[in-house]
């Protein structure tokens, strides 16, 4: 099997699978139980809080755990949007943004909240006057993503943060960075927001674990209300296992940061340049994107069509992403690219993590080989 899959999803690190078997089996105590075997628990969950929160350099009491960046992404837009109405209704993002954020905002919409899309060009990158046009006295909120999950641009964030305080530095800036943690050297020193989303699922942490920064002195309300777990933010008890498997995945995927910027690099733009001989287009602007994501297309070959077939030879890749695949195969980043309704059904996206080598590049090719020359390409 070749998995080239991982802006999907990741396999969970070996270590971080052990010590997750180790939480659920043996240290399964409740973290907000006051006998000394919860409190263990606890110190061991603030333990990882302190680990993540220094790999993100910011403060401990900043980072709130919840079920997936999903929720991460719900909470932040609709409990800003609450918690800030006095100040205005108006909310801007791209047009090339995850699900989780889009539909969340046409909720909103529907709700009386304005929302701007912002455009991107050919490459994916935001248009910063748009932007900066855009941003006006009453509005709350920008959020944007760091890196696209479907062809692997990066956006240029810090600009967008320094341009929406110079505007309105009532405005709160939230970032969606899924796809960046893990991939590009990545911290919030560097990458200034006010609110930031993560999954643990993309870095080879477990699924069911999402990572929600809130920065001191901000407004938001919380989503899910109940008891008075993560300071109130996100009641529920803790995924206390996935927290700290969590923290040792995000750990090894920060020890294997080179290697993404190297080889794993080097095997993507090998993938790039093969492609390219074979007639591919390639979407995925390659000296300004997270190293391990290639977006591309054949001219009217429908990207379900590749998929299938790589898949009947054990190979793992993608048309859109995973949570919209299954309702449509045209891809929305495409369309907002500029492709027409035929060549946005051509996404293919391969998606390396430090686990992949050249080896399975090469079968890869040769694969891809065989299936255009069956189609007659
Ligand atoms: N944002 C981006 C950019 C993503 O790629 C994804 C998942 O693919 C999400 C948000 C949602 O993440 P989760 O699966 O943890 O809800």
């Amino acid at each position: 099997m070749i998995y080239f899959d991982n802006n999907s999803t990741t396999p969970v690190n070996k270590e971080a699978a052990e010590v997750i078997l180790k939480y659920m089996t043996e240290l399964y105590a409740n973290p907000n139980s006051i006998h000394s075997f919860g409190v263990k628990v606890e110190q061991d969950l603030e333990e990882a809080r302190k680990n993540i929160s220094e790999i993100l350099q910011v403060l401990p009491s900043e980072i709130f755990f919840t079920s997936c960046a999903t929720e991460s992404i719900n909470t932040i837009i609709r409990g800003v949007t609450r918690a800030n109405k006095n100040k205005g209704r108006k909310i801007i993002t791209s047009s090339i943004e995850h699900s989780a954020v889009i539909n969340t905002l046409k909720d909103l919409e529907r709700n009386g909240i304005e929302v701007i899309y912002i455009n991107v060009d050919k490459n994916g990158v935001i248009d910063l006057k748009e932007l900066a046009d855009s941003i006006t006295e009453d509005t709350i909120l920008v959020s944007l993503m760091v890196a696209n999950n479907e062809i692997g641009t990066i956006e240029p964030v810090d600009e967008v943060y320094k341009l929406i305080k110079k505007k309105n530095d009532e405005t709160y800036f939230h970032i969606d960075a899924v796809q960046a943690l893990g991939k590009i050297s990545f911290d919030l020193g560097k990458y200034k927001c006010d609110f930031a989303s993560f999954s643990a699922h993309k870095f080879h942490g477990p699924k069911g674990v999402g990572i929600l920064y809130k920065k001191r002195g901000t407004r938001m309300y919380p989503l899910i209300t109940g008891g008075t777990q993560e300071k109130g933010m996100r009641a529920g008890t803790q995924n206390v296992a996935g927290i700290i498997g969590t923290s040792l995945a995000l750990q090894k995927a920060v020890e294997h940061l080179k290697y993404m910027k190297s080889e794993i690099k080097q095997i993507r733009d090998y993938l790039a340049y093969n492609l390219k001989e074979m007639g591919a287009q390639i979407l995925t602007p390659l000296d300004n994107s997270i190293p391990n994501t290639l977006g591309f297309f054949f001219p009217n070959i429908r990207g379900d069509i590749i998929v299938n077939g790589l898949s009947e030879a054990g190979i793992y890749v993608s048309t859109t992403s995973a949570c919209a695949s299954k309702i449509s195969s045209e891809s929305r980043i495409m369309k907002s690219l500029g492709y027409d309704d035929t060549n946005a059904k051509g996404l293919v996206r391969i998606s390396l993590s430090y686990l992949n080598n050249l080896n399975e590049a090469e079968i890869f090719i040769n694969k891809l080989k065989n299936i255009l020359n069956f189609l007659n390409y």
